[in-house]
């Protein structure tokens, strides 16, 4: 079904509702939140009912964000919800256990608005464009589909999905919708000036000390040109610093002319680790994370992984080569 009907059904659905929820990817990053509480934002103002869910709260990097009306936990959703949307993800999973589960057992019906590939979600509504850089893009055509004016407060949150998700318009995502959006919301009173000067102070000498350490676990693989760094629990109270300051290491790896793979692994237990994976376009990222039941785009992909360490270093080593050997046209 063409983009457009879709869009058409949705809007459709979408009117005839009273009190919807908004749902996003745990651990939310800028699109996450930008999409989530900029349609929200938006829906108060044509008079409906709106709850805005994540399982977890807005990090200290997206401060800027007023995140007052998000809630974290499923028992502050309202009994007499009657429409659900789920942005920037296509498998339940990745909104957290408890909501998976609350996902898993209503009844009503589901929208799933994502640029995520290989969706996972079977629903009669999906707006899924792979090539839009972030889903905030396809909330700004979902809004300008109602007619209604968008005021400075949604132009900036819905700017900040494309600002977080090209990594300031400098990652192979960034293409010609994203410029001609970003400038339609700077003229719309979306405040990139706000944006870009919170993302670029955030650091803090504590960010450096964990960087070090995130160095001296680097390794590079020449024969997968692949840059692997990890970080470990101890790492991260020794510099007391969290998952937050190791934002964009992999982005940081790829950086290097040699390097064509940048992988993060960050431990999350001690037998759980988060894999975050970047490229430009090397191999398909999207199917290497889903190999390993995670997903993505083809270039940013990332997976959960139980078990030891150097195992998984060495099965990445292995399906890297072979995606290399046998690329997925
Ligand atoms: P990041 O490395 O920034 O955590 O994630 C990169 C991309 O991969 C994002 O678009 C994110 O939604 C997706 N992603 C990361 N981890 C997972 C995962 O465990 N499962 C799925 N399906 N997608 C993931
Ligand atoms: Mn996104």
């Amino acid at each position: 079904m063409s983009s457009s009907i879709e869009l058409y059904r949705i809007k459709k659905k979408i009117e005839e509702a009273n009190n919807l929820l908004i749902v996003s990817h745990h651990d939310p990053d800028g699109d996450a939140l930008g999409s989530s509480l900029g349609f929200g934002l938006f829906l108060d103002s044509i008079g409906k009912k709106t709850t805005v869910y994540n399982r977890d709260k807005c990090p200290a990097y997206l401060n800027f964000i007023d995140s007052s009306g998000l809630i974290n936990s499923i028992e502050n959703i309202p009994n007499d919800i009657d429409l659900i949307l789920l942005l920037d993800l296509n498998d339940f999973e990745r909104t957290g256990d408890d909501m998976s589960i609350y996902l898993k057992k209503t009844k009503l019906d589901i929208i799933v608005i994502d640029h995520h590939q290989n969706p996972k979600i079977k629903t009669n509504f999906s707006l899924i464009e792979t090539n839009s850089s972030s889903t905030g893009i396809l909330i700004y055509n979902l809004i300008s589909s109602f007619g209604q004016p968008i005021d400075n407060l949604i132009a900036t949150l819905l700017l900040t999905t494309i600002v977080t998700d090209t990594s300031s318009f400098r990652n192979s995502n960034t293409n010609s919708e994203a410029l001609r959006v970003a400038a339609e919301l700077i003229t719309l009173g979306g405040d990139m000036q706000l944006i870009n000067s919170s993302l670029m102070n955030d650091r803090s000498l504590n960010k450096l000390r964990l960087e070090k350490e995130i160095l001296l676990n680097h390794e590079f693989f020449t024969d997968i040109k692949t840059s692997i760094s990890f970080c470990t629990t101890e790492n991260y109270t020794s510099t007391n610093t969290t998952k937050e300051e190791s934002e964009g290491v992999a982005n940081f790896l790829l950086n290097h002319k040699e390097v064509k793979i940048g992988v993060f692994i960050r431990q999350i237990s001690e037998n759980s680790w988060k894999v975050s994976m970047r490229t430009n376009g090397f191999i398909d990222l999207s199917l290497l994370a889903n190999k390993f039941d995670g997903g993505g785009h083809k270039n940013a992909s990332g997976f959960s992984f139980d078990g030891n360490i150097d195992n998984l270093k060495k099965l990445l080593r292995e399906r890297i080569l072979y995606e290399q050997q046998n690329p997925t046209t």
